[in-house]
């Protein structure tokens, strides 16, 4: 048996794993390689996956970094079925329109450039119609139970704590005799965050493909980070001020409304408008009311309290509404797209109001280098926007505890219960700065085989006794 480790060796993203014995060949994960130069090309090459080859594919959860070239597959053979939650498999469709979207946009303003040099134009990594047909494909799997997925390879999802539908899975392959079990973490969450479950761990493996993006530090703690966004907001309201909070459409949105709207029913803040300016994160939050059953037990228990909570919430969906918002200066919370200020929404937003003294940014999450997000955090006095030179006057925060990966400890926490099966544990989607500080770890307290692979290395299981 052996796996080939097709994305997210020594980087976060591109995630996709493809499992073969002699008798099945099973994808998991076909994310799209992100936020390097280089990616586009990346993302064309489907590497040892040969899409009319596959018994099955597995999807551990919705995110582009993990589903986004699942599109591709349909129209180069793929004709097999894609066991995800059903979560997940409704998330998938959002976030995956949504990325055709943006391919389509990012190829016209190309072929343009294209056009005017004299080069040919090129083609879109996927389209509307290749999404809607590996969509076709979503066989959806709740949490718990078990499934045959091809000859001698079975599988269940447990929740991995991360955002909305997301899974860790357990792959049980028999070949020649022998049975072994195969663990890909997915993403895993924090526990202890309003909304989603905890991710739940396992007691046995033969080998564990596991994530480390944060595999060399700790977050701050919660309940810290959520202190400081209730002073940011009471010092804006005090100041008759707006507040800008440029959020990612899925999971950290749902937590800042949840946590806002737990700060209006407690008091604890004073009474001030707040508006979800995303189609997308409007979509998102409208599946956690769908998917209510596989949300903790608090948001379970007191799931009234917390939909009127959300019910007080302005969602604004047309273009239009969201322009009328721009020429309103009174105190509001804003939260729009995209997550990094690179697109969206909330560029609109930052320009009407970046230049006013008074008004509050709060930069929750990773910010990449060269996005508009890290130059405000880097404290650039004056921003480009739409091409227009924007002064910042206003106030920059950024709240850093908001992490929908766990961190060091709780990676230790997590692997902690299979470490008595002496698995080897294969680190990815990690940085080798941050795999490598997590790969001494679990050699030292646990005397484990740690591998750090790079994309396109293979992991041969037959060579491994049973
Ligand atoms: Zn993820
Ligand atoms: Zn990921």
């Amino acid at each position: 048996m052996k796996i080939h480790v097709c994305g997210a060796g020594g980087e976060v993203t591109g995630s996709c794993y493809l499992v073969q014995t002699s008798q099945a060949r099973v994808l998991v994960d076909m994310g799209m390689f992100q936020g390097y130069a280089k990616a586009d090309e990346k993302n064309e090459s489907l590497g040892a996956v040969e899409p009319a080859q596959l018994d099955a594919a597995v999807l551990t959860h919705a995110h582009i970094d993990h589903a986004g070239r699942l599109p591709m597959l349909p129209a180069r053979g793929l004709r097999c079925p894609v066991h995800c939650t059903p979560a997940t498999a409704d998330l998938a469709r959002i976030l995956l329109a949504d990325a055709a979207n943006i391919q389509a946009m990012d190829t016209e303003r190309e072929n343009r450039k294209r056009e005017r040099r004299g080069e040919p134009p090129i083609e879109p990594l996927f389209t509307d119609s290749d999404v809607e047909a590996v969509c076709n494909r979503f066989n959806p799997l709740p949490y718990g139970e078990l499934r045959q997925i091809a000859h001698g390879v079975k599988i269940r999802l447990v929740d991995a704590g991360h955002i909305l539908g997301s899974a860790s899975l357990e792959m049980t392959v028999q070949e020649n005799g022998s049975t072994k079990t195969i663990i890909f973490s997915g993403d895993i969450g924090q526990s202890h965050v309003p909304l989603l479950a905890d991710p739940v761990t396992f007691d046995h493996a033969d080998v564990v493909f596991m994530e480390s993006t944060y595999g060399d530090r700790d977050h701050r703690p919660l309940q810290q980070t959520v202190d400081e966004f209730r002073e940011i907001i009471k010092q804006a309201a005090w100041n008759k001020s707006k507040v800008l909070i440029p959020a990612f459409a899925v999971g950290r949105t749902q937590l800042l409304l949840y946590y806002l709207t737990e700060m209006l029913r407690e008091g604890s803040i004073p009474d001030i408008p707040i508006y979800l300016d995303s189609p997308m994160a409007i979509r998102a939050t409208e599946l956690y009311g769908k998917h209510q059953g596989i949300l903790d037990d608090d948001t379970r228990r007191r799931h009234g309290e917390i939909r009127r909570g959300f019910e007080r919430v302005n969602y604004l969906v047309t273009p239009a509404e969201s322009r009328a918002l721009n020429e309103r200066w009174d105190p509001a919370i804003i939260i729009a797209g995209s997550g990094m200020c690179d697109a969206g929404r909330i560029l609109h937003h930052l320009k009407h109001n970046l230049w006013r003294k008074g008004v509050s940014v709060v930069l929750v999450g990773f910010m990449s280098q060269g996005s508009l997000g890290r130059r405000l955090i880097d404290g650039a006095e004056r921003v480009r926007i739409h091409g227009e030179d924007i002064l910042v006057r206003a106030r920059i925060h950024t709240l850093g505890g908001l992490s929908a990966h766990a961190g060091q400890s709780a990676l230790l926490d997590w692997f902690k219960p299979m470490a008595a099966s002496r698995p080897m544990v294969v680190l990815t989607h990690g940085e080798d700065r941050a795999r490598t500080p997590l790969a001494e770890k679990l050699r030292t307290r646990h005397g484990v085989d740690v591998r750090l692979p790079v994309n396109g290395d293979v992991i041969d299981l037959s060579a491994r006794p049973a």
